[in-house]
């Protein structure tokens, strides 16, 4: 029975990295009719961010890919918020210090910087192991009395995880294959701390046990941790779920991570909804806000490290659980393409029933309060192709509500030459005779008109577009004066040789 989490901490927005994350657990829980749990790990209280836990869920959710399990839903395996946990950590840490894979450690902040900057002016890195350890203030080097003296007084402490010296780790991970840690490199992990808190790692292992998680699947950023997570397991004589790290998501130039800053210095939001610092009050773009569909969200950031080994691009959600598959996900960093999702956002646009764009658009512009939805729905079907958001229509379509105002100046200068009143006025006296105002009658008694006068396509067409547009632009010139009918098409063709 598959079961994987999404282990966010709340110390600010979700990324899209983060989301992407949780997608790939939810598609991996889905195609294996598995769970999929929300644990929000907020034992960092220094880092808590007011709100960062709801973005997070609203996130989810926008993007169709909501938890099974979590904070305030389906709580069988709860609480799911770290935080509301911490009296059942402490145990596991004695635990360990029992069967002993643990220890207490008393050194100062100063201490330990101490031997840092000692270590580095000898060109050396200080690692707290089983080299360095006995030479440090901890329950391996001090006597059992020392120790409880210390404890006693209330001595700050932290429990370390030890080590072991001369081994070789062998760690599998699904996207990496076998993966070798030697012994001697790896710190004496701290996993608890005299303020009573565990730190990520313990909590990490503790509740991903306790919660019966199958499948670890989280950014290649944890997979330095892996060792001493396996360690832990191993201490702790617990199965060891299996392990996947997702490659990096690289800047557009493939140059390095994308971070969190990247958006506001290139032009493209990293966070799927907009986003207000509850401290500095600054805003930060989201997808959602500019105008991205979720489905386009989604297909993108499935190609972010993944493929389906085919040339198919489009997925649906439905798709992607079916093709989705872990052993498929590359080692390699994915390189963050800003137009690429537009692409995506272009294609699902065009899936959308003319009535929904019309419906959304019509609701961003208060010009269109008065106007029929179903008038609005056939102007955007006239040039659909052409739109990637929904704020693209009104440049595209303001002219079958608004007769234009002012009108380009270089297409004026092209359009307009000595005949073009006299053949307007005569256009317009033609026009007005027409009864049967459909498309392919237009086009008929139009192009008739210009043919058996010999006139040229260009003196008419291009004068008159310009009258109804403003430009020399917009789908075809019969199916715009179709829209806006025969007065308004006379009253523009009017105005503009006036
Ligand atoms: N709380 C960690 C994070 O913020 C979770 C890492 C993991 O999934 O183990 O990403």
């Amino acid at each position: 029975n598959v079961r994987v989490r999404f282990a966010p901490s709340p110390t600010g927005p979700l990324h899209i990295g983060g989301v992407r994350t949780a997608l790939f657990n939810y598609l991996f829980a889905k195609k294996n009719n598995g769970t999929f749990v929300l644990r929000v790990e907020d034992t960092d209280q220094n880092r808590y961010v007011e709100g960062a836990e709801q973005y997070i869920i609203d996130s989810l959710n926008w993007c169709n890919i909501p938890f099974d399990e979590g904070p305030g839903k389906n709580e069988k395996f709860g609480p799911y918020r770290q935080s509301e946990r911490k009296h059942l950590y402490k145990q596991y840490a004695d635990e360990l210090i029992a069967s002993g894979n643990a220890y207490y450690a008393f050194d100062t902040a100063e201490t330990l910087d101490f031997h840092r900057k000692d270590h580095e002016a000898k060109g050396k890195t200080f690692i707290y192991n089983w080299h360095n350890r006995l030479k440090l203030s901890n329950s391996l080097s001090l006597s059992a009395e020392e120790t409880q003296t210390k404890l006693d007084a209330g001595e700050d402490y932290v429990i370390r995880f030890k080590s072991p010296q001369d081994e070789t780790l062998h760690l599998t991970d699904i996207i990496r294959g076998d993966i070798k840690i030697d012994t001697n490199i790896l710190d004496d992990k701290v996993l608890f701390k005299s303020d009573g808190m565990p730190t990520y790692h313990l909590a990490n292992i503790v509740d991903d046990h306790l919660m019966e998680i199958t499948h670890v699947i989280r950014g290649e950023e944890w997979l330095p941790s892996l060792a001493l997570h396996y360690q832990l397991y191993k201490a702790f004589g617990w199965e060891t779920p299996e392990f996947a790290h997702l490659p990096l998501i690289l800047k557009p130039t493939g140059k390095g991570k994308l971070s969190k800053r990247d958006g506001d210095k290139l032009g493209f939001p990293v966070f799927p909804l907009k986003w207000t610092d509850p401290k500095s009050g600054d805003i930060s773009r989201g997808y959602k806000e500019d105008g991205y569909f979720p489905e386009a969200m989604v297909n993108f950031l499935a190609f972010l490290g993944w493929n389906p080994g085919t040339e198919q691009e489009i997925f649906d959600l439905d798709a992607l659980i079916n093709a989705f598959e872990l052993e498929r996900v590359n080692k390699s960093g994915a390189r963050f393409d800003p137009d690429k999702i537009k692409w995506f956002n272009h294609h699902y646009m065009q899936e959308q029933s003319n009535d929904v764009l019309a419906e959304s658009f019509k609701s961003q512009h208060s010009e269109l309060a008065e106007i029929d939805v179903n008038y609005i729905a056939m102007a955007i079907g006239l040039v659909k192709e052409r739109a990637t958001f929904i704020s693209d229509y009104w440049d595209l379509t303001h002219y079958f509500f608004v007769a234009p105002s002012e009108y380009d100046e270089k297409a004026s200068k092209k359009a307009f030459k000595e005949d073009t009143k006299p053949l307007m006025t005569q256009l317009i006296e033609m026009i007005d005779g027409i009864d049967d105002f459909s498309v392919v009658n237009l086009q008929t008694k139009i192009k008739g008109w210009i043919t058996s006068n010999d006139i040229g396509f260009g003196k008419v067409m291009m004068p008159l577009r310009l009258a109804l547009v403003g430009a020399l632009q917009g789908p075809d010139v019969f199916d715009i004066m179709f829209m806006i009918g025969k007065n308004e098409s006379i009253k523009r063709i009017e105005k503009v040789i006036n």
